[in-house]
């Protein structure tokens, strides 16, 4: 998977790029990423990639013919690569989203400063749109961090044991089970028996329930699309009744 950056600001990719698992992908060539400065593919003397908006208005826009230059230039090198838009109008970024994204050969992904970028990129180049959620950041570094990281995960040995992505929250519709590790006690607080059972089925058991549980109470719309056996269902419908005679 290609990773194609337009940045203004690429000094603020050198962290999360270069250590733990990422760091570990790109030396291996699991994933590549480049980073693309827009200032170099600026037309005039100054290197101007913002201007004033027509009509008036708070801010500065990001200039069509830096951005047209430097996706271009992307192209090149990846010429079947998906151009991405961050930006707080696009479609919302999910688990499904980046699993989705991870099938493609490469993506260009542009990060917006100021008020935006001209609309005419997005008229001229763009594939898809993403927000990484309803509130808005400085600029689109820190949204294109997360596309990358998250998108990184789906692909094949990027993370060290498979099993661990599908575990994951989301992956099968519902948030993850507590964890935990050793020691089995601390500050009064001991490991639920049944983890140390060595009894895998109820385990597994307590494990799903905890997921029902957790998803239930902090974010219930994902029941809805949710994975759910006729036994999840009781146990939902049991959770529900001791809310309800709580209440
Ligand atoms: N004026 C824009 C609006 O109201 O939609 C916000 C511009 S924001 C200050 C600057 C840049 O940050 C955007 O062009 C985009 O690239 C990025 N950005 C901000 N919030 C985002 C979000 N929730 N998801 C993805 N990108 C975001």
């Amino acid at each position: 998977m290609k990773f194609d950056i337009l940045t203004l600001f690429p000094a603020m990719f050198d962290g999360p790029m270069t250590e733990s698992i990422l760091k570990r992908a790109v030396e291996r060539g699991l994933i590549g990423v480049t980073l693309h400065n827009i200032r170099d593919f600026a037309f005039d003397r100054h290197s101007v990639t913002d201007d004033y908006p027509y009509g008036g208005g708070a801010g500065m826009v990001m200039k069509v013919e830096p951005l047209a230059a430097c996706i271009e230039h992307a192209k090149t090198g990846s010429p079947n690569g998906r151009v991405i838009l961050t930006t707080p109008r696009g479609r919302p970024f999910s688990h499904a989203v980046a699993e989705g994204l991870a099938r493609e050969e490469g993506l260009i992904i542009i990060c917006g400063r100021y008020e935006g970028v001209d609309e005419r990129v997005r008229e001229l180049f763009v594939d898809d749109e993403i927000s990484i959620g309803d509130f808005v950041l400085t600029g689109g570094e820190m949204a294109a961090m997360v596309i990358v990281d998250a998108v990184s995960r789906f692909v094949p040995g990027v993370l060290g044991s498979e099993d661990s992505a599908v575990n994951d929250s989301f992956s099968d519709g519902l948030l993850e089970y507590p964890q935990y590790t050793r020691p089995p006690e601390f500050r009064g607080l001991s490991v639920p028996s049944v983890l140390l059972s060595g009894n895998h089925q109820e385990i597994a058991k307590w494990r799903r329930r905890q997921s029902l549980c957790r998803t239930a109470a902090t974010r219930p719309d994902l029941l809805e699309d949710a994975h759910i056996s006729a036994s999840d269902r009781a146990y939902l419908a049991e959770l529900q009744k001791v809310a309800g005679s709580d209440g």
